[in-house]
């Protein structure tokens, strides 16, 4: 994972689990795996614990006040972590653990969920953190663009605002 300056996998894994519609421990597992959490098999009652966690994080997505995101980032961080370490384990690069107060894999996976956020609005900028433009999609994303002016979270939402503003503009004027 070498996304280091927007938080590694826990800013990605935020993003997939609040796109997520379904908190089936099957499906978290998957999702959890491909993110590479230690943590990735939790029961019913965990599941539903982490989804309903991962939703404070939702405002953080497409948020335009960097000074809101930050209080936002520091509530999430306050709930969940207790220090921080920077890790080599494996033969990784130095990386960043954030530390929790017990082994709960909820709590641990919301504690890399919060870290990962927080240097994210630190090294990238919060403005990556972004939620599609179209008025009544709610998905969010990272924005990993070069030019970090994403919009849209598919061609598909980008296409339907784009031929709606056509027609808009070419309707006759009364
Ligand atoms: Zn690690
Ligand atoms: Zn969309």
């Amino acid at each position: 994972m070498h996304f280091n300056h927007y938080g590694g996998s826990g800013t990605f894994l935020a993003a997939d689990l609040l796109n997520c519609a379904d908190f089936t421990p099957a499906v978290l597992r998957d999702l959890l795996t491909s993110h590479e959490m230690a943590s990735r098999n939790l029961t019913t009652a965990q599941s539903a614990a982490l989804a309903t966690w991962v939703e404070g994080a939702r405002p953080l997505f497409g948020e335009p006040d960097v000074t809101r995101q930050v209080t936002l980032v520091n509530a999430l961080l306050t709930a969940v972590t207790t220090s921080v370490r920077v890790s080599m384990h494996d033969g990784n690069a130095p990386h960043l653990h954030y530390i929790t107060g017990t082994d709960d894999p909820v709590e641990r996976i919301s504690a890399a969920i919060a870290g990962g956020l927080a240097v994210a609005v630190c090294g990238a900028g919060g403005g990556r953190l972004g939620r599609c433009s179209r008025l009544d999609c709610p998905i969010v994303y990272v924005d990993t663009s070069r030019n970090g002016r994403r919009r849209f979270c598919s061609t598909a939402c980008a296409n339907r605002v784009n031929v709606a503003a056509h027609r808009a503009r070419s309707l006759p004027r009364p």
